[in-house]
């Protein structure tokens, strides 16, 4: 088994059973590469309760702006700093299409469902030209490679513009709007689902889908991505 950052052989590789038996999900991921990423650790770092961002007051600029606006804040689940190299990987595997990259973390990813209590996950939508361009959904395949079944049942109407090409303002503006068929929205009736996107940056996204999942009334709405 390789790295699939630096192509280095990994040290402890799986067994033959293990792969056998798929009974392990690794990071396919070395030392050094792994190093390169920061987790996130709120004991030791002031952050925002809510969405972890670093932040000398208890509640970030962003997310007191969110409760302005009636959002259900909760404290979200991350993994990642976005640095550097969470950067560097990102334009990797979403923008160069790497999509081998998604096993990078699938250990970690895998880890963080385990430990969490829930009925379903739902992946952050991308629009159909967002997936046609891409060719993946590098949210969707993070979850497959991690062994983390999901429903992908949430939609998105029509595309907007990239994220990254939006001032903060913009983004904190920016109405998503999310959709679940007719048909589907009995699934998520009183359900406790964990909302999964690869990076948060002001919550925009996840949040305005998180308030949609509540208004069809799933009861409750974890949200978690790799990075932020
Ligand atoms: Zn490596
Ligand atoms: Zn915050």
């Amino acid at each position: 088994m390789k790295c699939v950052l630096c192509q280095s052989l990994l040290k402890n590789q799986l067994a033959f059973r293990e792969l056998l038996l798929g009974s392990q999900v690794k990071n396919h991921c070395c030392e050094t590469c792994l190093n390169q990423f920061k987790l996130i650790d709120s004991s030791i770092e002031q952050r925002c309760v809510y969405c972890k961002k670093i932040s000398k007051e208890m509640i970030c600029e962003d997310c007191q702006y969110w409760k302005t606006n009636e959002m259900v804040l909760e404290s979200h689940y991350v993994l990642y700093e976005y640095n550097e190299a969470m950067s560097e990987f990102m334009t990797s595997y979403k923008f160069q299409g790497n999509r081998t990259l998604a096993k990078a973390f699938s250990s970690d990813i895998n880890q963080v469902f385990k430990r969490l209590t829930y009925d379903m996950v739902i992946p952050i939508p991308l629009s159909k030209k967002r997936l046609a361009d891409r060719g993946f959904h590098q949210v969707e395949k993070l979850l497959e490679d991690a062994r983390v079944d999901y429903d992908p049942i949430l939609k998105k109407r029509r595309h907007t513009r990239k994220q990254s090409g939006k001032t903060k303002e913009e983004r904190l503006k920016t109405i998503h709007s999310f959709y679940i068929n007719q048909s589907d929205q009995d699934i998520i009736h009183q359900k406790t689902i964990i909302l999964v996107d690869d990076v948060y940056t002001t919550g925009s996204t996840i949040l305005q889908a998180k308030r949609y999942l509540l208004s069809k009334h799933a009861k409750k709405v974890i949200t978690f991505s790799l990075a932020r």
